[in-house]
């Protein structure tokens, strides 16, 4: 069959690089081939995250991490910032680990805002809030920043932050900003197969992990933290996923992580000028779009063109490229287009071209 490339916002397109590393020969994970390899590598994830904790490596998905944030750091009760589909179910998660749990929630679309944030934390009911970095279901970049600044109002409180569809696309300096756990699926930003999550916590966060007595094993953070000082991970990771890792630390150190994030900003630059161009709107509030995807407005909100999305899908895939038809609750009056991993403007034109062909015949 032949292959379709990913321009879905996760998994993206895999090079044949990054995939004849994934296809290296296993080794054992306790012997010491694996922990140079870690150790290698842990330099370069510290320099990624603008972190000197050390960066840990879960054979998870991203939510595998996420919800044991929930399990390691939350004792009192967490604030779930909701603005998407992704966002919205860490709440249900949160409930699901017997936590107390309270949303904060926006319309789709919108961004969280700090001062919202604040006015939460104010009450003094949380000890620990989840932050989604860039909703990937909305397109929307929430900012991150000003969020961060309120965790020295409130140092006690815990600030969980997912950057799934945003790290190694958009700086984030996870020291500087005070945050306490960082996690990141590499199906996103990093173009390397799902099943992989890369996280780091602050040493407060570690702190009171080891003091929360139900945190489970697998997702233990206190266990990452014993194990990743000896460059291992607490359990058989996945060997394949952590040789692709490295190469694709070759490959971004190589480029520079300046030039990285350049180069996504254009690439998402050139994507909202092809929506544009063919009288599309954002389904984002302006200002607040996402620096990895782009997610069109087609109909969800008034103004903009409306085409018929499941058509230009199926005539763009016949042309070789998958984009997405929309998530959850805005399936088919939004559609979304990556732009995240190795993409550049030329990969980028080869799409567009596809969609305007595909426009055509609508
Ligand atoms: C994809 C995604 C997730 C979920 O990742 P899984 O790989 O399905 O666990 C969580 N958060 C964001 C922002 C995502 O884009």
């Amino acid at each position: 069959m032949a292959h379709v490339k990913l321009h879905i916002p996760g998994p993206v397109e895999v090079s044949p690089k990054t995939f004849k590393a994934f296809c290296s020969p296993m080794i054992g994970h306790r012997g010491q081939g694996f922990k140079d390899l870690y150790a290698k590598m842990q330099p370069q994830l510290q320099q990624l995250l603008y972190t000197k904790q050390l960066v840990y490596l879960s054979t998870s998905s991203a939510w595998g991490v996420m919800e044991g944030a929930i399990r390691n750091v939350v004792h009192k009760k967490v604030l779930n910032c909701m603005c998407g589909a992704f966002s919205d179910k860490w709440l249900d998660v949160s409930k699901r680990c017997g936590k107390e749990a309270e949303a904060l929630q926006v319309p789709w679309g919108s961004p969280i805002r700090a001062e919202q944030v604040d006015a939460k934390l104010a009450t003094g009911q949380f000890d620990a809030l989840t932050l989604i970095h860039n909703e990937t279901s909305t397109g929307v970049m929430s900012p991150l920043a000003e969020i961060a600044a309120l965790k020295k109002k409130y140092p006690d409180v815990m600030f969980i932050v997912d950057a799934v569809s945003s790290m190694t696309g958009v700086k984030i300096e996870f020291d500087a900003l005070g945050i306490d756990v960082l996690l990141a699926g590499t199906q996103k930003a990093f173009a390397l197969p799902p099943g992989l999550t890369v996280f780091t916590c602050s040493p407060a966060a570690l702190a009171k992990a080891a003091t929360t007595k139900d945190r489970g094993y697998y997702f233990d953070f206190v266990e990452f933290q014993k194990n990743a000082e000896q460059s291992m991970t607490p359990s058989t990771p996945s060997i394949g996923h952590v040789y692709a890792l490295a190469s694709k630390l070759e490959d971004i150190f190589a480029e520079g992580l300046d030039a990285r994030f350049a180069r996504h900003k254009k690439t998402v630059e050139a994507t909202r000028g092809w929506a544009t161009k063919n009288g599309f709107t954002f389904y984002p509030d302006a200002g607040f779009e996402s620096m990895t995807l782009t997610c069109v407005n087609n109909g969800a909100k008034p103004g903009g063109r409306v085409v018929d999305v499941a058509k230009l899908q199926k005539s763009v895939k016949d042309q070789g490229f998958l984009i997405d038809g929309g998530y959850g609750k805005i399936k088919g009056t939004t559609f979304r287009l990556s732009s995240m991993g190795d993409e550049t403007e030329a990969t980028m034109n080869q799409l567009f071209a596809a969609l305007d062909n595909g426009m055509k015949g609508l």
